[in-house]
């Protein structure tokens, strides 16, 4: 399927991955969990967001955020890419990041608790539209492990919760219809923020000849 514009774009999409949310968040519910309101020990980390959720969550900032948080936010997200290109080697749009670069760094913003710019006074800034991945993720016991274990995995069931709401059999996303494909939020969401970015990894992967690129 070709869009020929965003707004196309958007009016096809995101009452799916609204469906598929609203799915996962019932899936979820049944899953015993001891995380709490207040809680963001697990967002020191870099998490990565679905292509059909790339349009949801930056109509959400460009339409709905509150203009003091999106100046905060984006000044989190320069900030987060200057830590980035500190670290890393230096990377154009010829020359972009690799899936290793990014395997790479996902480890480096574990080990070091990176925290991720979307959070604003330990909420979540992003939380109607936060990604399937930040949905999935519960603890069955013992929360006070998040703070001490960088990185904690969270429970099974939410990872197959995700894939059966998001995954290559999810009922409201066709492969047809829009590529189906994972990017750091980070890096997905330097347009809606108006922040430069200086690669876009994985695009050359997942936005291939044979799949319907987002028009401009
Ligand atoms: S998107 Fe929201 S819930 Fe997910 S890691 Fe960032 S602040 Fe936390």
């Amino acid at each position: 399927m070709r869009f020929e514009s965003v707004k196309q774009l958007r009016r096809t999409i995101l009452p799916r991955v609204a469906a598929a949310h609203a799915d996962l968040d019932a899936r979820m519910v049944a899953v015993p969990s001891v995380c709490g309101a207040g809680c963001d020990a697990c967002c020191y980390q870099m998490v990565s967001t679905h292509t059909w959720e790339e349009e949801l969550i930056g109509g959400y900032i460009e339409g709905t955020m509150h203009a003091g948080t999106r100046v905060q936010v984006r000044r989190q997200l320069v900030a987060w890419w200057r830590h980035l290109k500190s670290i890393l080697r230096p990377v154009s749009k010829a020359n972009p990041l690799t899936l290793a670069d990014v395997q790479m760094l996902t480890q480096y913003m574990i080990d070091n608790r990176v925290m991720c710019p979307f959070l604003v006074d330990h909420q979540c800034s992003i939380y109607p539209v936060r990604p399937a991945m930040c949905r999935a993720h519960v603890v069955a016991a013992d929360p006070g492990r998040c703070t001490t274990e960088p990185g904690r995995v969270g429970e099974p069931i939410g990872g197959r919760n995700m894939l059966d709401t998001f995954g290559a059999e999810s009922p409201h996303m066709p492969y047809e219809m829009y590529p189906h494909a994972y990017k750091p939020l980070a890096f997905a969401m330097t347009g809606a923020l108006g922040v430069p970015a200086p690669s876009t990894p994985m695009m050359a992967i997942t936005l291939g000849d044979i799949m319907p690129a987002r028009p401009d």
